[in-house]
């Protein structure tokens, strides 16, 4: 840092010195020229603003200095130290704000950023050199003339003429070719030595025969003509340095008495003013026509290469392109559209892209549309006609460009969306088909259904309406796993198919429940499908290896006709007809037709739906509570909360409308309303009891729903917490667990809250085993069909012993359910089971009655 000043300090002086010696004064060529050029390439070099203002004061100093050491005494000194103090800052000044404006022929901010770093590249930077020397030049000069009119002495236009050139060309002819030096690692094109020598020979030749001793010829004019051949073929800075050079030579020559017509010049004073207007155009021609050269070979270069990345883009696209004329002509094919049409591209040329499809019309339609926008881009979908005799979809995006004589040419873009188009038709059918079968799903069968149902209301009820539900498959589905479920579910999904009629709509609804619309068959054909529907899927299940013969079909008929003389919702009538045909023992079909509309079975099923909504709605519900005897201590501890639907003056038990909200999904607001009334309780009854037992169902497809735990956590909270031991969830298995994860995650909340899980109705189904492995139970309740027979049965007994065991070792406790006579209980109470159930310890009462029979308090109150 320090030694960057010294040396421009020492530069500076030196020249500064130099410009002061008396033999160039003599000669008119005053004076501290070659100082003002090292001020200013160093002020258009700072890094930054203070090196700049401090440079420009180094440089007045030292011409004061300088001035002073060479006896032109303190007024002149301060004289020049002003005006070379100036002139720095306007230089700098002016080449900044011009690059930063971009005047001058384009901007040109340096590498670093910094605006005032010039170049010496472009045409711009040599201009910008120029204003700013001319802009130095005049303000030193400004504040020189200034001073010296200050001190009397009148100044003429030729003197002032006559600092601007000299200031101006110490400037250029110093500044320039240092800058352009500054490239130097940059020149890329070395020129040829042959060339170099010639122009180098031809350069000092003219030089000679110009300015040297005894030539007088006026020919000065051709050592230009010399420069300019150098600065079109000589890299920048080597031209900058060759102009420099001959500058210099001139000055030389014309100071040892030579200088041809500049020489010859007589008064001295005209001498150097032609001497330094022609220097500063032998060091700027050259370095104007390089960097115009160079501009230009750039230019080129730049234009190249934009061209061949173009033509790389355009021939290496992953999508077809094309150029067109607009009567679509093709003009230019990539090898992509070559790909997609199987020719090459060469061939292409000259075709008309509309023989190429069989939909010709749509892309003339495209092309007159896009000549029209004029430059705007269409996009359209299109079809090329593939080998196979099939179509290709395309999208096609154009555009036109319109050439200087106004002829547009169209850019095509040609997609391949044969792919997209695929997936669209794949997505569709997944929306409307269901995965495991290929069956319409619901939603397009509900969708058919809706469309028939409004032709039913244009023409009259017509066509028939079947559905059908696998009797066991969640047995099988537990017992031989989901895989032989799916299966089975695929075996009857093809016998219905196969059983129908293209112009049936075959659906599965989920589960193991499909449905058949059947939109013009008539009672007769649907009963006889239906009939002959039951009687083949036992086959189809006894081809399954290793299934249970057991596997059967319920299926429920009706026809729209049958449905609008009962004024009933069609679907909901066949559904609850399946369930006529499951409780007729399965197996079979039940069928409503429009002859015989008393079946009073049916007629009340079909009259549950709303039934329950209301009863939900108005909270038609009541709470009963079975003891729960503990068989150690012999006492009461706990009971069982069991719903009563208390509607139309009679009490409705659960088992005839439990399955039903489980059906059609009202089970949950039916549990969170029980959930909600039963934790209720407890306060109540703590208060006879402390730490007496409350359990309460809820249904398997209520676990973990976010409805029914709010409605459990609420209450609880409401009651202000329960205690470990005072709260069961008895969970049955009337419907499956929907998600065993789901349900794991509601168990470990439940957990929390000091809830304890039943597993109900062990037994029973095939999955109690399989919950029990994968979920946390504190109770297991031994379902009551082995309890009720085990006096008789002694199978039940061994049953009922291996779940005690199972159970215990597995650190649970047990109850029994059903225990109904002395008899029983005797045997549960052997078989070690923990809790008994019964008819015989208390049948389901109201709370006001239990708290009477079985509460201790009850005597207390
Ligand atoms: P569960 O959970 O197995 O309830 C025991 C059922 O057995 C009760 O029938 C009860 O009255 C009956 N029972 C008790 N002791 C004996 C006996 O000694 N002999 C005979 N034959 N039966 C006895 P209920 O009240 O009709 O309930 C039937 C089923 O409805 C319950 O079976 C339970 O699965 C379901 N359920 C009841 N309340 C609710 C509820 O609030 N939510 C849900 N999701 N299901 C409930
Ligand atoms: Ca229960
Ligand atoms: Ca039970």
């Amino acid at each position: 840092m320090a030694g960057r000043w010294l040396g421009y300090a020492a530069l500076y002086l030196t020249m500064y010195l130099i410009g002061r010696l008396e033999q160039l004064g003599s000669t008119g060529l005053a004076v501290y020229w070659p100082a003002a050029g090292v001020s200013t390439y160093w002020a258009l070099t700072a890094r930054n603003r203070s090196e700049t203002i401090y440079g420009a004061l180094l440089a007045g100093v030292l011409s004061l200095v300088g001035a002073v050491a060479t006896g032109h005494g303190w007024a002149a000194g301060m004289l020049f130290a002003i005006a070379h103090t100036v002139g720095p800052l306007a230089a700098r000044a002016v080449n900044a704000r011009l690059t930063r404006s971009g005047s001058l022929l384009g901007s040109n901010i340096g590498d670093d950023g910094s605006v005032a770093s010039a170049r010496m590249q472009t045409v711009g930077d040599v201009t910008r050199l120029l204003a700013s020397a001319a802009a130095a030049a005049v303000a030193s000069g400004l504040v020189g003339m200034l001073a010296v009119a200050v001190r009397g002495t009148p100044i003429t236009w030729m003197e002032m003429l006559a600092w601007l050139v000299r200031y101006s060309t110490a400037i250029v002819v110093v500044t320039g070719p240092a800058l352009a030096l500054r490239r130097w690692h940059r020149v890329v094109t070395r020129p040829r030595p042959v060339e170099v020598v010639v122009l180098a020979t031809l350069t000092a030749g003219t030089l000679w025969v110009v300015f040297g001793p005894g030539q007088a010829l006026p020919l000065s004019y051709l050592m230009l003509a010399v420069l300019a051949w150098v600065g079109f073929r000589m890299p920048v800075p080597w031209a900058a340095l060759w102009g420099h050079l001959v500058a210099l030579s001139t000055l030389v020559l014309t100071l040892l008495g030579a200088g041809g017509a500049i020489g010859a010049v007589a008064d001295p004073a005209q001498r150097a003013l032609v001497l330094q207007a022609y220097m500063l155009l032998a060091t700027s021609l050259p370095m104007l026509l390089a960097t115009a050269a160079y501009e230009r070979r750039a230019h080129f270069r730049d234009v190249r290469v934009a061209r061949d990345r173009a033509e790389q883009l355009f021939t290496d696209a992953p999508h077809g392109l094309l150029t067109l004329r607009p009567d679509g002509t093709i003009l230019r094919a990539n090898d992509r559209f070559g790909v997609m049409v199987r020719r090459s591209p060469e061939r292409l040329a000259g075709l008309r892209l509309d023989q190429l499809s069989r939909f010709g019309d749509d892309l003339r339609r495209h092309l007159t549309r896009v000549v029209d926008l004029r430059g705007e881009q269409q996009t359209d979908d299109w079809a090329l006609d593939a080998p196979d005799g099939g179509t290709l979809p395309v999208s096609i995006s154009s555009r036109a460009v319109f050439e200087y004589d106004g002829v547009p040419t169209v850019l095509m873009h040609v997609i391949d969306i044969s792919d997209q188009r695929r997936f669209e038709a794949q997505l569709a059918h997944m929306a409307e088909h269901d995965a495991l079968t290929g069956l319409a799903n619901r939603r397009q069968f509900d969708h058919a259904l809706q469309l028939h149902l409004d032709r039913c209301e244009q023409f009259g009820p017509h066509g028939a309406l079947l559905v059908l539900d696998v009797d066991h498959f969640k047995e099988v589905n537990d017992r031989l796993g989901h895989a032989v479920g799916d299966q089975l579910l695929a075996s009857i999904a093809a016998i219905l198919r196969r059983s129908f009629r293209r112009t049936d709509l075959v659906a599965r609804l989920g589960g193991d429940e499909f449905a058949v619309l059947l939109p013009d068959a008539d009672a007769q054909t649907a009963e006889a499908k239906a009939a002959a529907v039951v009687k083949l899927v036992p086959d189809a299940i006894a081809a399954i290896d290793g299934a249970s013969p057991r596997v059967t079909a319920s299926v429920g008929v009706t026809t729209f006709a049958g449905a609008a003389t009962r004024g009933s919702d069609p679907a909901d009538l066949a559904d609850m007809l399946m369930y006529d045909a499951k409780d007729a023992g399965r197996n079979g079909y039940a069928m409503l037709s429009e002859i015989d509309p008393d079946q009073p079975l049916t007629g009340a099923r079909m009259a549950w739906k709303p039934r329950l909504q209301r009863a939900i709605d108005e909270g038609l519900f009541e709470l009963h509570l079975q003891p729960l005897l503990d068989l150690q201590s012999d006492r009461i501890k706990g009971a069982e909360v069991l719903v009563r639907l208390a509607d139309d003056h009679e009490l409705v038990p659960p088992g005839r409308f439990i399955y039903i909200a489980e059906r059609t999904g009202l089970i949950t607001e039916l549990d969170a309303w029980v959930a909600r009334h039963a934790i209720a309780l407890l306060p109540v009854i703590r208060e006879y009891n402390p730490g007496f037992t409350l359990g309460f169902n809820v249904s398997g497809s209520s676990i973990g729903n976010a409805l029914v735990e709010q409605a459990i956590a609420e209450a609880i909270a409401d009651i202000g917490g329960v205690q470990p031991g005072e709260l069961v969830v008895e969970m049955t298995e009337t419907a499956a667990i929907q998600d065993i994860t789901q349900a794991r995650e509601f168990a470990e909340r439940a957990a929390a809250m000091n809830i304890e899980f039943a597993l109900d109705d062990f037994g029973s189904g095939y999955g109690s085993f399989r919950y029990l492995k994968h979920m946390a139970f504190e109770w297991v309740k031994i379902d009551g069909d082995f309890v009720k027979n085990a006096p008789q049965s002694a199978k039940d007994r061994a049953i009922i012993r291996s779940m005690v065991t199972v159970a215990r070792d597995l650190g649970k406790r047990t109850v029994a359910e059903w225990v109904s006579s002395k008899e029983a209980l005797r045997l549960v109470r052997e078989l070690g089971v923990d809790v008994a159930q019964g008819y015989l310890i208390g049948e389901p009462v109201p709370i006001d009655e239990f708290i009477a029979r079985h509460l201790d308090g009850a005597l207390k109150h």
